[in-house]
């Protein structure tokens, strides 16, 4: 029996503690975690610098409120600013509360601009959180269903098919923006073409609209760049994130610049926990970390390395459809539902994650190194292979 509301499916095992990319349960048992909380903890479990940065802020100040000046938010925004070339930050406490943000500056932007209905182009397979606006831009009918009526104004469209933003701006005047996710996550670790973002960047500014990016799950360096949209050398208008930057502490941001930068005023949007000194403190000394530890260009290693792995040790298993997914965001797909994979997993000791059914899906923490690498790749793929073979 549990006192807890039934919303996961939850793996039968307790971890006790954890340390780097390890995690042992109640037993004494150890796992490795490719899984890093779904995306979360990047620097790994008990990071010194993170845990020294929470106990002090802890014993000087966790709270005030957003009514009056809070140091390390603004020092975190100044940072996070710099890192993504953006000009402003709204902070919250989750990846779906960072995307709402972005989600009403579309809306006032549309507003301002004088549009009747502002609507936001959104992609198939995206998710981006489970509030009501951030599950209607999602697109995936499970996680919809039952909670209609869904909010209105998102008009979706094919993922990485630009032709069909085009055949939209043809049509749909009432469009102020687009937000997409440069690598879906939970939708199954698709990525756009090389060409796919500045095109979209064109089209966005011939029709006036906002490119917002979704970097709840693909920012903070898991890529092998800080921000996705990096590789491509394109600036969105707002850029939005949250699992990795507070490794384990809630934090969402929302970034903006230009028009974007300045839509909201006092009273538009807010947040009584957004923000605090704890959270903020946290975040700044996980992104410190990231840049002087070169993390996100250890993940585009070591995303390589389990990729080119796994290619060789499953070359010629047919049950896999396709490798996808970029740095240390890594997906597998088979052809047929694959979840008891996770406890087949578990059972061996390690945590990995199955998501869309059927794509394996692998998120270390950027620290791995490389024996650590081998080991994923290594177990991963036997898995794979028995169960292929099963
Ligand atoms: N956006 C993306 C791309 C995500 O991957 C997620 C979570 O998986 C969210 C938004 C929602 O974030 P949160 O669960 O912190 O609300």
């Amino acid at each position: 029996m549990t006192a807890l509301m039934n919303t996961y499916g939850r793996q039968p095992v307790t971890f006790v503690s954890g340390q780097g990319v390890w995690l042992t349960d109640t037993d004494g048992k150890r796992y490795l975690d490719a899984v890093s909380g779904v995306g979360v903890v990047a620097l790994g479990h008990s990071h010194a610098a993170v845990t020294d940065t929470i106990s002090r802020q802890a014993a000087t100040l966790m709270h005030t409120s957003n009514l009056y000046r809070i140091d390390a938010q603004e020092k975190l925004g100044a940072k996070l600013c710099a890192v993504a070339q953006m000009e402003k930050a709204f902070f919250c406490n989750s990846g779906a509360e960072a995307n709402e943000a972005a989600i009403k500056l579309a809306r006032l932007y549309g507003d301002k601009k004088g549009v009747e209905s502002p609507a936001i182009i959104v992609m198939e397979q995206s998710f981006h959180g489970r509030t009501l606006a951030t599950l209607s831009a999602s697109g995936n009918r499970k996680i919809q269903a039952g909670f209609e009526p869904l909010v209105s104004g998102f008009v979706r469209a094919p993922f990485n098919d630009i032709e069909a933003i085009r055949t939209i701006a043809q049509n749909n005047r009432q469009v102020v923006a687009v937000l997409m996710e440069p690598v879906q996550g939970e939708g199954g670790l698709h990525t756009i073409d090389d060409n796919y973002l500045a095109a979209l960047r064109q089209i966005c500014d011939a029709q006036g609209w906002l490119l917002m990016l979704d970097e709840v799950q693909s920012g903070n360096g898991r890529t092998g760049t800080y921000f996705c949209y990096q590789h491509y050398g394109v600036l969105p208008d707002v850029v939005v994130t949250a699992k990795g930057l507070g490794n384990g502490l809630p934090i969402g941001a929302c970034l903006a610049r230009g028009v974007a930068a300045e839509l909201f005023q006092p009273g538009n949007h807010g947040s009584t926990f957004g923000g605090n000194p704890l959270v903020c403190a946290t975040a700044l000394t996980v992104v410190e970390v990231i840049e002087q530890q070169k993390l996100a260009a250890n993940a585009a290693k070591q995303g390589q390395r389990i990729r080119e792995k796994l290619q060789q040790k499953l070359a010629g298993n047919r049950s896999v459809r396709e490798f996808r997914g970029k740095g240390l965001m890594i997906g597998i797909e088979l052809d047929r539902p694959c979840g008891e994979l996770v406890g087949k997993a578990l059972a061996r000791g390690m945590l990995i994650n199955v998501t869309s059914d059927r794509v394996v899906r692998l998120l270390p923490p950027l620290i791995i190194n490389d024996a650590e690498a081998d080991q994923i790749a290594d177990t991963v793929a036997t898995l794979i292979n028995e169960f292929a073979n099963a």
